[in-house]
């Protein structure tokens, strides 16, 4: 049996289980068979639509990140990709690099990958990126499937852990369907390769659940529809209709619109 890691490298700063963006991104589990580079190539051809066609986020974060977006930067989050998702990236691209750990910090968020099915790569950042080359957690930031305690999957959540941080968690009205649906379908076509995906997802979802309950706080879910809900806290995760003045509080979160 291999290590799974959790490419979607944003788990981080939520229970140190998981991490993706620099705290968290590392997500440990037991695995069998990983999707091939083939599998990735399918599943990539399913996720390509933007968050939104109207606003590029980047331009929001990234003045307060030093002119870079959040998410494209290793010192905020050192991506992790599946050993078979880099050969894919490797034969289609040099825009890939394995990761090199500049200090002790570095070397200690990627200690957890010895012997697993992952490794720590990095881009050449965001003036050089390929859009077609963008790994499945480039593609999937801030977003990850949401499944409820019965199992289902019922829409995106977001990584809460860059609240704050990431403009689009504050702005999640902007989500187009496009990006939606390409989200959900590109995620079962993975869990159909592996299930073992599932059960990841199906945990952070429950974590989620519990860090909200644990601060008495309800959170938001794209519900598969497009339309949207509060996951209350403390009420084993009973969803109810979100009104959209209540989704327009969360812009709050980040410093402009
Ligand atoms: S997804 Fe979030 S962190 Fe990444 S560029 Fe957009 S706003 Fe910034
Ligand atoms: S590949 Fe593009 S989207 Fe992904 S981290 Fe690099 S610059 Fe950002």
């Amino acid at each position: 049996m291999d290590e799974m890691c959790h490419s979607a490298r944003v788990i981080a700063r939520q229970g140190r289980a998981l991490k993706l963006y620099r705290d968290i991104r590392i997500l440990l589990y037991v695995w069998s068979m990983p999707p091939s580079p083939k599998d990735y190539a399918e599943i990539y051809k399913k996720l390509q639509a933007p968050i939104s066609t109207v606003y590029d986020c980047g331009k929001k974060c990234a003045p307060y990140n030093n002119g870079m977006p959040v998410c494209c930067t290793t010192d905020n989050a050192i991506p992790i990709v599946e050993k078979s998702e880099y050969v894919l990236l490797r034969s289609r691209t040099d825009m890939w690099t394995p990761f090199k750990p500049k200090n002790a910090a570095d070397r200690a968020e990627i200690a957890d990958l010895k012997g697993s099915a992952c490794r720590a790569v990095e881009c050449k950042g965001a003036a050089f990126c390929e859009r077609d080359n963008r790994s499945m957690a480039c593609r999937s930031f801030p977003f990850y499937p949401y499944f409820n305690p019965a199992g289902e999957l019922v829409g995106l959540a977001t990584y809460w852990s860059f609240e704050g941080q990431c403009w689009v968690i504050s702005n999640i009205m902007i989500v187009e369907k496009p990006f939606l649906d390409e989200m959900l379908d590109s995620h079962e076509l993975l869990f159909k390769k592996d299930d073992d995906w599932r059960k990841t997802y199906y945990d952070q979802s429950a974590q989620h659940r519990r860090v909200f309950s644990r601060k008495g706080e309800k959170f938001p879910v794209i519900g598969r529809d497009g339309s949207y809900f509060w996951v209350l806290p403390k009420s084993e995760g009973k969803m109810i209709p979100a009104k959209k003045a209540d989704l327009m509080k969360l812009r709050k979160g980040f410093p402009n619109f």
